[in-house]
């Protein structure tokens, strides 16, 4: 007799971090939280470093980000992964996709792009998060399938036009229609690497992931992501939780023009992982000004549903209650949910 194995097999999630950027208090509230909701509702988690990005990443750099997320008091049960290190399954999906006549290679460079969508009847440049946009009018004629063939260019997705719709866990309904605002975008770049999109569906899938929490800077990505999917016949698609950014205290996005925010440079200067978690806790709607608190109080305290939906703001008074100089210990600042 066959056995009989359980139908539901276990949630999956993974940590994602790409080790050219140090952990600061942005991604970590992302990942503390990630890492919360999967010790909650016991899934799996992956650790996987996302290294195709820019130029070769040192070992230690790859250490260096594990041992900040274990100061932090996040664990994982399966990784790290280290992405470049086994690209034969995104060679193999781009092959596919050539194929089926869903992928052409594309010599163009950035200025004929802008230019192409820039003129007169060009539908509206720029898609979400500022990439160009890929006009139609590029396209190659008669798409049809082709053998990939990796030769210092970069191969573009055709993007279909139709409308990508899918319940955000956090981020509610969803609609994007990626061939209106990104166009057919790069699957395989020159320096013969998978792109991001491309790379984060071969992976997920592969890993069983089926959770991606993460910035809603990725949200319209999820579209483009759900379209790989479809063409490439993988499945079943992820479920998807995009969780509000961090910001400075002019709004954007948390990053080295707000001061040294990296959890190392903290945890240098004396700072305590409880005093980091306690500010992270009252970003996340755990407790209303932050007090010291461990990793495990945040996994049990943390309720999506009570996350602040705005964006939050880091001010200079976060930074003095974490470095522990702040005369009123910690009361939040007005504009903290900014
Ligand atoms: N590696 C990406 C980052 O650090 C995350 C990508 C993803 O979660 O899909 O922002």
């Amino acid at each position: 007799m066959p056995e009989i194995r359980p139908t539901t097999p276990r949630e999956t999630t993974r940590l994602a971090p790409s080790p050219t950027g140090a952990l600061h208090l942005g991604n970590a509230r992302t990942f503390l939280v990630n890492w919360a909701i999967a010790r909650r509702n016991s899934w799996r988690v992956i650790l996987r470093i996302e290294d195709l990005d820019g130029p070769r990443v040192r070992p230690d750099a790859i250490r260096g980000c594990m041992e900040t997320l274990q100061w932090l008091g996040i664990d994982w049960d399966e990784g790290p992964i280290v992405q470049s290190e086994d690209l034969a399954p995104h060679l193999d999906a781009v092959r596919r996709l050539a194929d089926s006549g869903h992928a052409y290679p594309c010599e163009l460079t950035r200025t004929q792009i802008e230019e192409a969508a820039s003129a007169p009847h060009a539908p509206e440049p720029g898609g979400p998060g500022g990439e160009s946009r890929f006009p139609s009018s590029l396209r190659p004629g008669g798409l049809g399938p082709r053998a990939f063939a990796d030769t210092g260019s970069n191969w573009r997705f055709a993007t279909p036009d139709v409308e990508v719709s899918f319940h955000d866990r956090f981020a509610g309904a969803q609609r994007f229609r990626p061939a209106q605002t990104i166009g057919d975008f790069v699957i395989w770049t020159r320096r013969a690497q998978p792109a991001y999109q491309l790379a984060v569906v071969v992976d997920d899938d592969r890993q069983g992931v089926t959770q991606v929490v993460r910035g809603d800077d990725l949200l319209d990505s999820a579209a483009r992501q759900l379209l790989l999917y479809r063409a490439l016949g993988l499945g079943p698609e992820p479920t998807h939780t995009h969780l509000p950014l961090v910001v400075g205290p002019d709004g954007r996005r948390l990053a080295k023009r707000h001061g040294d925010t990296r959890l190392d440079a903290y945890r240098a200067a004396g700072v305590g992982r409880e005093r980091v978690v306690g500010l992270l806790a009252s970003w996340s709607g755990i407790i209303p000004r932050p007090e010291p608190m461990s990793p495990e109080e945040f996994a049990r305290g943390f309720e999506l549903s009570t996350m602040p939906r705005d964006r939050v703001t880091f001010t200079e008074e976060d930074d003095r209650w974490l470095r522990g100089v702040s005369g009123l210990s910690g009361l939040p600042s007005p504009s903290r949910r900014g």
